[in-house]
């Protein structure tokens, strides 16, 4: 049965081309101009997921989301105005499973959904700490988060606890560009207040244990964006 998406945008513009895309892609889509009647339609309408603007005429978005979490833990992914940080950072906190930033490549948007859909349904059937496919991979590279252990054609990486996680991160999001900010949010946190090159720091770190041991070119730097892990295969 095809997943059904609700777009809650005032701009009917986006939410038009949104719908498009989505309906293109084999989701089912109903949208949505105004909070108040978003969150009705999301308490109550047996959706897969929520695209959510902030700025949102009636209730904004962040209010939308802090009422609809209290009764709904449905996956929702925020759409948030550049560089409009304390709304990412606010989203998060009350329980948004991710966001994007307008204005946005429509494929970096169906990833997003894709990724926030699978890790749910994830969650909803089989607990982390045992699942098989907690495996991720690229190419020869794995990582398995519930035994910490990283490896390449089968031979141990020995990565410290930060290193794991930005390769953990970068791998759940593979073949998705992550800004520095991102990265930094997702591994650091938000209120990390150090030098934001901390995370070249730490690729740089990644690639003499990784790249330059085994010959390959796993991390990619996207000039001026950040960075990327992409598999050739997918
Ligand atoms: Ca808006």
């Amino acid at each position: 049965m095809a997943d059904r998406i609700l777009i809650i945008e005032d701009e009917e513009k986006i939410a038009r081309f949104i719908e498009l895309e989505l309906i293109h892609e084999g989701y089912e889509v109903v949208k949505c101009g105004d909070g108040r009647t978003g969150l009705e339609l999301a308490e109550g309408g047996d959706f897969s997921l929520v695209l959510l603007d902030i700025m949102l005429p009636g209730l904004n978005g962040l209010e939308v989301l802090r009422r609809l979490r209290k009764s709904s833990d449905i996956p929702v992914i925020l759409l948030t105005a550049r560089d409009a940080v304390m709304d990412k950072v606010a989203g998060l906190d009350q329980g948004a499973d991710d966001y994007i930033t307008k204005p946005f490549a429509i494929e970096e948007l169906l990833a997003r959904i894709r990724l926030v859909l699978r890790r749910r349904s994830h969650a909803d059937h089989e607990p982390a700490h045992n699942d098989p496919d907690d495996m991720l991979r690229c190419g020869e590279l794995t990582l398995s988060e519930s035994h910490h252990e990283v490896k390449y054609a089968g031979s141990e990486i020995e990565l410290t606890g930060r290193e794991f996680d930005l390769l953990n991160t970068l791998l759940i999001n593979k073949n998705i560009v992550m800004s520095r900010d991102r990265l930094l949010g997702s591994v650091w946190g938000y209120d990390y207040m150090g030098e934001t090159n901390v995370v070249d720091v730490y690729i740089r770190y990644l690639r003499s244990k990784i790249d330059e041991v085994f010959g390959i070119n796993l991390i990619q730097t996207v000039r001026g964006v950040g960075y990327v892990i992409r598999d050739e295969n997918e």
